[in-house]
């Protein structure tokens, strides 16, 4: 069993306007763009970062605003459900926020937590949930007060036809099953981060997801460096994933594989980090883009709608 993994890093979606995904990230949830850059592979498209101050790995949501993009269909084999953690008694106010701005909330008990499930626009899927003790600091810029502000990912809902492999897998991964209510297990790192769940949502009679806007295009768990990372990765291949090289993203150095049952996974590394290339003041509002693609600057601002 892996011990490298501590929790989430980010969890990386479908967007099918880039204005809209901005203004519900930073203005609805109160959350930080914390890097304004493009796909590397696909430069004439956003990549968005929104997280805490200083996109502290376990609180980054990331966009590819593919525009007028067509919108994916939900069902097994993918991430269904996104899991924020906000404070005790914080509910009532995001009920409230998120009334006008966001379709489907509803109020739910799941293993012990208050929680507040909703979709963007999108029809992507995301939860709120009250939990006790959790120190992470929310960022507070945009007129959310600290009893109020998202800290950070509590964890992400997987729904497969069949959970048996991904059971081993996680467990592989260092997460163990704590408790199971109905047709949900949920799953944790013993000693974690916040964004340390993972629930596994069996759903046998489903229809396979197709990806699209407002679906999480793959989830990233955090290690700490290179050396862990390079550590996870022998490992896997050793158990038989086919792993990709390590990859230079410039905030995080990732490597992905395809789990069974379909969902792209992505180990991301907590180093260098977002602030690498602009001040913490400033981060997210220059258009910073990888250094092969530098040279296109001008063609590449031309395709991309601004943002506010
Ligand atoms: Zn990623």
């Amino acid at each position: 069993m892996l011990h490298q993994i501590k929790g989430l890093h980010h969890v990386t979606s479908i967007a099918s306007d880039a204005a809209e995904n901005n203004a519900f990230f930073t203005q609805v949830l109160g959350q930080r763009r914390v890097k304004k850059t493009v796909n590397f592979d696909a430069p004439d498209v956003y990549h968005l970062y929104y997280g805490d101050e200083v996109g502290s790995p376990g609180s980054v949501m990331t966009y590819f605003p593919f525009h007028n993009a067509v919108r994916g269909r939900r069902g097994a084999g993918e991430v269904g459900e996104t899991v924020y953690s906000v404070p005790k008694g914080s509910l009532p106010f995001w009920a409230d926020r998120l009334g006008a701005a966001a379709e489907g909330l509803e109020a739910v008990h799941h293993f012990g937590e208050e929680r507040l499930r909703f979709q963007t626009s999108d029809g992507e899927g995301f939860a709120l949930a009250e939990i006790a003790d959790d120190n992470r600091h929310g960022w507070t810029g945009n007129g959310i007060a600290d009893d109020h502000a998202i800290r950070g990912f509590h964890g992400a809902t997987m729904r497969l036809q069949d959970t048996g492999a991904m059971t081993e897998l996680l467990t592989f991964m260092g997460y163990e099953k704590q408790d199971t209510i109905g047709n949900v297990s949920r799953f944790a790192v013993a000693d974690g981060t916040g964004a340390n769940t993972i629930d596994l949502e069996k759903m046998p009679s489903a229809k396979h997801a197709s990806q699209g806007a407002g679906s999480v295009h793959h989830i990233a768990f955090a290690v700490e460096n290179r050396a862990a990372q390079l550590e996870v990765r022998a490992a896997l291949l050793d158990t038989g994933y086919q792993v990709t090289p390590v990859i230079d993203r410039d905030y995080f150095w990732a490597i992905y594989f395809r789990t069974p049952g379909g969902i792209l996974f992505e180990v991301a590394t907590n180093e260098p980090g977002f602030d690498r290339d602009e001040d913490i003041a400033h981060l997210g509002e220059a258009l910073k883009l990888p250094k092969q693609h530098e040279d296109q600057r001008s063609l590449i601002e031309s395709h991309l709608q601004p943002l506010a």
